[in-house]
């Protein structure tokens, strides 16, 4: 007989102890369990071969041989679990050698980039950027801006009514007076935000984006205005773009104008986006009513200033060439990753 056959149940159950501590897989398992336990195993050959012992040894060697293929049977059958566990366990644990996935990089809102890029110029130009409430009294949204109650005027703004005096604000001018409230001359100021109206079509959302800009001081006139939103313009556009005033009419600025820009589709030849016409509005303007500097307690005699409002999307859709309105309000995806 070769030594590496084991002579006595004890030296078999060591060894059968030893190899199962060191199997890996259910198979391997499996192979140990023939080994040592199949019709040809090692224990039950040791149980065939007792006969041949002296019949005083045969009942001790029995009794032994069948406590160590119990016990055996048991440590196989623990073990089977084990292995059947672990191997559930591999088929959803992490393969560290795939490669790894790129994370996606959300990006900002086309109405986001350009209300920042609107208040990073301003920014450059001395404006300190502010923000207000988006449910507003009647007094900041209207009356302070010189709006009488029952002036035609308020018609001009579909205005959604919270309650009689409160309403969602209609446009960011109400931060003029905010902030002249709280602050002396000289005021340099831009105000970005969300502003609502009950208008909804091809060209109208019922939320859209302002920025609004307001600069009080001594000595301030319409070529103040004038020079900051032409800086304004070229910075945001190109310096080749031209900037047109029409005389126009809102309650809080005397006088008033709108801002014409040359189209920035057409080079100013005329073509669908501007009707022809060569030009396309970018925002209203004007001085400051000095009824409004006397609503915050401004002297009048000594300050003037002028102030600024535009809709974010309207630019955006200038800068980008977008022709619908309502794609920024769609969330599709497609759409809004093409502005890194
Ligand atoms: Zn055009």
């Amino acid at each position: 007989m070769s030594k590496t056959v084991p002579e006595t149940i004890e030296q078999i159950q060591e060894e059968a102890l030893n190899a199962v501590a060191s199997a890996r897989t259910p198979d391997d398992l499996q192979a140990l369990s023939t080994r040592y336990l199949g019709r040809k195993g090692a224990v039950t050959r040791f149980l065939r071969n007792i006969s041949s012992l002296p019949p005083d040894q045969r009942p001790t060697a029995g009794k032994e041989a069948n406590k160590v293929k119990k016990a055996l049977e048991a440590v196989f059958s623990e073990t089977a679990d084990r292995l059947a566990q672990n191997s559930a366990k591999d088929k959803t644990a992490i393969d560290v050698s795939l490669p790894g996935r790129s994370a996606v990089r959300g990006t900002l809102h086309p109405v986001t980039l350009i209300m920042r890029q609107i208040c990073d110029i301003f920014s450059r130009l001395g404006f300190s950027v502010a923000e207000g409430p988006e449910i507003e009294t009647d007094y900041y949204n209207f009356e302070a801006l010189n709006f009488p109650r029952n002036h035609p005027a308020r018609d001009m703004q579909d205005t959604f009514f919270v309650s009689e005096d409160i309403v969602l604000r209609t446009h960011t001018s109400p931060l003029q007076v905010r902030v002249m409230e709280k602050q002396s001359p000289p005021v340099r100021v831009v105000a970005p935000g969300k502003v609502f109206r009950c208008d909804s079509d091809l060209t109208h959302t019922p939320m859209f984006h302002q920025v609004e800009g307001l600069m009080v001081d001594e000595n301030i006139s319409f070529g103040d205005l004038k020079g900051i939103l032409t800086v304004f313009v070229h910075q945001m556009f190109d310096d080749q773009t031209s900037i047109r005033f029409r005389p126009s009419f809102f309650p809080f600025t005397e006088p008033s104008a709108e801002v014409d820009i040359q189209c920035v589709m057409c080079r100013g030849r005329g073509c669908r986006v501007c009707s022809d016409t060569g030009w396309l509005e970018v925002l209203g303007s004007g001085m400051v009513h000095p009824a409004v500097l006397e609503n915050v307690g401004y002297d009048t005699h000594r300050y003037t200033g002028f102030a600024f409002g535009m809709g974010v999307e309207r630019i955006a859709m200038m800068k980008y060439g977008i022709d619908d309105l309502r794609k920024f309000f769609e969330n599709d995806i497609r759409f809004l990753t093409q502005f890194e």
